[in-house]
């Protein structure tokens, strides 16, 4: 018996590595997969030296790791198998939820595959269907999952109410730092000797260089590495949070700044999929800080909200549906996504800016993901599967079962299962929200003309391409009496700088 762990189930504390101590363990590192798609370096370095240290920690405490650098995960199990003849595996299920493949891998190598629960969320699978099932609609709703997570856990809950009366400290959490706010430094990690040697074989592996976009792996820019690699590193990065970001992570959850890319978001993402921390105890320590009267209840009611509720909910509706999101496309975006994602090179200071971040470090916030990037491409029409894969390979914390749900449900409304309406807005948005606006060669107030902001008339004209669809939408309502206000010759003009826009991105020169 071997205990097969999956490069994202990187715990000792939970599941088989923990309840079965006497047995060896088996990871398997295969390269043929980063090949396919053009990866963010830093992406691949994170996963493979974190699986390396992981290794490595296994063995300083006498436990037998076989480990495998390979290019498939079938010859990693044939060299298993040459060793181990008829070896039963034991495995986590994977957050995705699939294991038809891994079995097949398995079995056809003559071995067994034992598929146990994964415990490293806090809502199992067996606790949200029978949420499902306890209702009488056929979509799912993020607001009634967090408040049944709320009373089935106790987490901030007082007396069967919500501590402080409300569910919801929204209200709160959409305000902008002042000129004179300092962002508290983002923890980062000098690279070890395991990192760097992972780090620079990257580079010379990946680093396929095309003329065409993607540009191979060499369409990143990366800054140094910098990301946890250990739980020792990830548990450092939630204690800094909690003494130094928690108190503004609520206030300016949604707030945009030039001269931060992290503002006071926890940067746990990574940590939490790869399973160096434990949603659970990552909620702990929220709440011990609050209690502790070192953070208000509008930032741990937001950290509670992202990480009880959209995470767990984003991984169980992808359970459910990833079918559905596969080939979902209800607005019917047919746009290839434009060049400048890949290289950066656009005069619009937000996303130039964002896209800077991203072939940087493989990281941009919550809001420049869903108001920055998805919003533009979905005001522009692009179609979600060429976005969805654009977000998997640029993104660090990007793995199928919490970036398609988000990439496909919320930001681009390609299908309704989890979202009401979509996430669109005009420049007004990014202006109330960021110091972008006042930089930028784009006029954020003008909707038509050559220097007219970009995302007015996409945002016009994306309700106006849509309006079949979105109109009896209850919640579009008002957004369409600002539609109606409009006569021909102004939507003719918006029709206008939207095709001269998408010709722009198309000839690089927007
Ligand atoms: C278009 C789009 C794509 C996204 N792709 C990913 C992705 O590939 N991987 C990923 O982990 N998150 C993704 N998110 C969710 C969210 O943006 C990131 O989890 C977050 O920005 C990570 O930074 P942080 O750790 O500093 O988060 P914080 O803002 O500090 O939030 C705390 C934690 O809450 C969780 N969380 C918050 N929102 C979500 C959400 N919508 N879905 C799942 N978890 C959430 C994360 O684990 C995060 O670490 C995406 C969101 C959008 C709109
Ligand atoms: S003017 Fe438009 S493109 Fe420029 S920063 Fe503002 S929202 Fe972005």
């Amino acid at each position: 018996m071997t205990v097969w762990v999956l490069g994202d189930q990187l715990t000792r504390e939970h599941g088989p590595v923990a309840k079965r101590p006497d047995e060896p363990v088996l990871l398997i590192e295969a390269y043929a997969f980063a090949e396919r798609l053009p990866y963010h370096p830093h992406k691949l370095t994170l996963v493979f030296s974190a699986m390396r240290h992981f290794r490595d920690e296994l063995r300083d405490e006498g436990r037998d790791v076989h480990y495998y650098q390979v290019e498939t995960f079938g010859d990693g199990l044939e060299a298993h198998f040459v060793d181990y003849s008829e070896d039963d595996l034991t495995i986590m299920r994977p957050a995705g939820g699939r294991t038809d493949r891994l079995r097949e891998l398995v079995e056809k190598r003559g071995g067994s595959l034992d598929v146990v629960a994964n415990p490293l969320f806090c809502c199992s699978s067996e606790q949200f269907d029978d949420w499902v099932d306890g209702r009488n609609v056929d979509t799912y709703r993020h607001e009634d999952f967090y408040r049944h997570m709320r009373r089935e856990t106790g987490i901030l809950m007082d007396d069967g109410d919500p501590v402080g009366g409300e569910w919801n400290y929204d209200e709160d959490n959409r305000e902008t730092p002042p000129d004179d706010w300092e962002p508290p430094d983002p923890p980062a990690f000098e690279p070890d000797e395991t990192t760097r040697e992972v780090d620079e074989w990257v580079a010379d592996r990946f680093d396929g260089d095309y003329d065409e976009p993607p540009y191979g792996g060499s369409w990143a820019d990366p800054d140094p590495f910098r990301w946890p690699v250990t739980r020792e590193q990830a548990l450092e990065v939630l204690a800094d949070f909690c003494r130094n970001r928690f108190t503004a992570f609520g206030p300016y959850q949604d707030a945009m700044r030039r001269e931060s890319w992290a503002m006071s978001h926890s940067l746990l993402s990574t940590s939490l999929n790869l399973g160096l921390l434990h949603p659970a105890e990552v909620i702990d320590r929220a709440i011990d800080t609050y209690e502790n009267g070192n953070a208000p209840l509008n930032s741990v009611e937001g950290f509670v909200r992202q990480v009880l509720g959209w995470r767990e909910f984003m991984r169980h509706v992808y359970r459910r549906e990833r079918d559905t999101f596969a080939e979902a496309n209800q607005l019917a975006a047919t746009e290839p996504l434009p060049e400048f994602f890949w290289t950066g090179e656009t005069d619009m200071a937000c996303l130039g800016d964002v896209i800077d971040g991203v072939r940087r470090r493989g990281y941009a916030h919550h809001i420049e993901r869903l108001m920055v990037l998805s919003n533009f491409a979905t005001t522009f029409g692009v179609d979600p599967r060429a976005l969805n894969q654009w977000f998997h390979v640029a993104f660090i914390d990007a793995y199928h079962w919490v970036t398609t749900p988000n990439v496909v449900g919320m930001g681009t409304f390609a299908s309704d299962v989890l979202s009401t309406k979509p996430y669109v807005a005009s420049s007004n948005y990014v202006d109330r929200m960021s110091d972008y606006c006042g930089s930028c060669p784009y006029h954020k107030t003008k909707t038509i003309g050559e220097n007219a902001c970009p995302f007015n008339a996409l945002y016009w004209d994306f309700l106006g391409r849509n309006e079949a669809h979105l109109r009896s939408n209850h919640r579009m309502g008002l957004i369409y009496s600002h539609w109606d206000d409009k006569d021909e010759t102004e939507r003719e003009a918006i029709d206008e700088r939207a095709a001269a826009i998408r010709k722009a991105a198309r000839r690089g020169d927007l």
